[in-house]
């Protein structure tokens, strides 16, 4: 029998008109449903809460895109307790059933991608285009984590004669699964159907500006076939309800992606034996990022200022795999810097609906914010080489560019998560490598060469989970570039690839004397 490779759903064409119709009607039909309530999902049922928060639109905050029920801690008890009581026959499903699940939810999401589509470009102003491409990465996420556990399902035999040896893989148990707002859909879906598809109970809390899409990925997993209490959609403040959950002495699994800052305290908060529990967390932690780009004297120019500026500006630089540094080499610098910024200033910035826009907004006020504060440090820190106007009627914030940057100022060495690009002078290839590695980060990096010697050496040194050669350093693709860090950006095997699965599960031998 042949093994044959994962293939992953193709994106919406938008050369096709068709496309284009659909895609329009999908944001005023989405538009009509605005302001909804959205209550979270215990044991089955969509609760009542005492809180309510509003999620706006990034590009318009004077329209409410929906009303948030927030749990509360007392509520958040009760959801541990029905995952806890659904646990022992969720475990017991087939995994052909759980699998069959994931697979319903793909496609539903797939019947329903302009839909979905447009709930991201409205809830967290993502353009069309990359809102498309992230439900792509949601369905494959589903399919893929199906296909991977009845591969691990069928387990390993090491028989001898006299004796038979299994090697098989339970589930561990509960999961909590904490997602930022940045891919409200494909990290929020990715974590929890891998968890859910494993065996375990799963609870989700989603970052509090994305929980109407969180809320749509309930609706989807209901619709597939979940049973009560084995998924629930926890929405809730996370200092308060995630905490809770982190902390919980039935939490066997914790599966965030956001911030270092949080990132390390789950971790740490994990690792505390709690009166009563009788087994040690697994924390898988995906975090920030500091991410450069090399472009030495080799490098295709053309190739190296448009791959540059897809991977900085893209989404505003609000993707984990953002390149927010470039180092370049002497003898080119100069000519890179006047480059990059013609071709930026060439860019879009707009709401994220309308198709002409390449730069959308931020997320919220206290991103502009916090990215303002960074502007500021980098005009007393360096040279502002390019600075772009931005509406007003959004939390935008045009496109900025700093040059002269030095390798260990803040703003080369923070993550601002928006779109503002250090460039930084080094004298030679040697010098770029050690540079890109001088932050605490290693998540994506990438290299602008034609020198052989150089892209072999970037592959053994560039301290990176995921390095792009001769390309843009955002967008990996499930099972094609599986995704993830180390140093400080986190704890775990990549997303998207074949060990993924294996944290969310328990190796057993089982060893019979025949
Ligand atoms: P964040 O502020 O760390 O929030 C992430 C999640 O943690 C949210 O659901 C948040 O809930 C929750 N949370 C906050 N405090 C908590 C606590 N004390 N205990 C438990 N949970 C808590 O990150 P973000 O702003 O949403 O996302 C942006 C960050 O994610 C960036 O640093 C980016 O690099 C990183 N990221 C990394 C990857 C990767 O694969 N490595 C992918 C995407 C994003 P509330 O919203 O309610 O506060």
């Amino acid at each position: 029998e042949e093994e044959e490779g994962f293939a992953g759903v193709a994106d919406t064409d938008y050369a096709e008109e068709k496309a284009i119709k659909l895609s329009q009607q999908a944001l005023q039909d989405v538009r009509r449903q605005f302001g909804k309530t959205y209550l979270p999902l215990v044991n089955g049922e969509y609760v009542q809460t005492q809180d309510f928060v509003d999620s706006v639109n990034p590009s318009n905050f004077s329209e409410i895109v929906g009303k948030i029920g927030l749990l509360s801690v007392e509520q958040a008890e009760e959801a541990m307790k029905a995952a806890k009581s659904a646990f022992p026959a969720w475990r017991k499903t087939p995994v052909k059933r759980r699998a069959e699940i994931l697979r319903k939810a793909g496609d539903l999401m797939e019947q329903r991608r302009a839909e979905f589509s447009a709930w991201i470009v409205l809830e967290v102003g993502k353009p069309v285009r990359e809102a498309d491409a992230e439900v792509s990465e949601a369905i494959d996420f589903c399919r893929y984590y199906a296909d991977e556990m009845e591969r691990l399902d069928k387990g390993v035999n090491y028989d001898v004669p006299g004796e038979n040896n299994r090697y098989i893989y339970q589930p561990r148990g509960i999961a909590v699964v904490i997602s930022p707002w940045n891919f409200p859909l494909a990290i929020a879906c990715g974590m929890t159907v891998a968890a859910l598809v494993a065996g375990n109970c799963t609870l989700l809390k989603p970052a509090e500006t994305s929980s109407v899409i969180a809320a749509k990925l309930t609706e989807v997993l209901v619709e597939a076939g979940i049973p009560k209490g084995v998924f629930q959609y926890v929405p809730g403040k996370g200092s308060q309800v995630g905490a809770y959950l982190v902390n919980h002495v039935d939490t066997h699994v914790i599966a965030f992606t956001g911030s270092q800052e949080v990132g390390c305290r789950i971790y740490a908060e994990a690792a505390i034996l709690k009166p009563g529990q009788k087994h040690m967390k697994r924390v898988i932690a995906e975090m920030g990022g500091k991410n450069a780009i090399v472009v030495d004297e080799s490098a295709d120019l053309d190739a190296a200022v448009l791959g540059v500026v897809q991977s900085a500006f893209g989404y505003s630089g609000q993707k984990c795999s953002a390149c927010s540094r470039v180092i370049v080499v002497e003898p080119i610098y100069n000519t890179f810097v006047e480059r990059f910024v013609e071709a930026t200033k060439s860019l879009n910035i707009g709401e994220a609906e309308l198709p002409s826009t390449q730069v959308g907004p931020c997320i919220d006020a206290a991103a502009r914010d916090r990215i303002r504060e960074y502007i500021e440090k980098g005009h007393a820190e360096a040279k502002a080489a390019l600075e772009m106007p931005a509406p007003d009627n959004g939390y935008f914030i045009g496109p900025v560019i700093f040059s002269e940057v030095s390798p260990d100022s803040t703003i080369a060495q923070q993550e601002i998560f928006g779109p503002v690009v250090a460039v930084i002078r080094v004298k030679d290839f040697e010098e770029a490598l050690e540079v890109a590695n001088g932050t605490n980060y290693a998540l994506t990096g990438g290299l602008y060469s034609r020198t052989p010697s150089h892209i072999e050496q970037a592959q053994s040194e560039f301290e990176v989970g995921n390095l792009y050669v001769n390309r843009n350093i955002t967008g990996a693709i499930v099972a094609r570039q599986p995704f993830g860090g180390f140093k400080l950006s986190g704890v775990g095997s990549k997303a998207g690839g074949p060990d993924y699965l294996l944290q969310f599960l328990e190796p057993r031998t089982i060893t019979e004397n025949i």
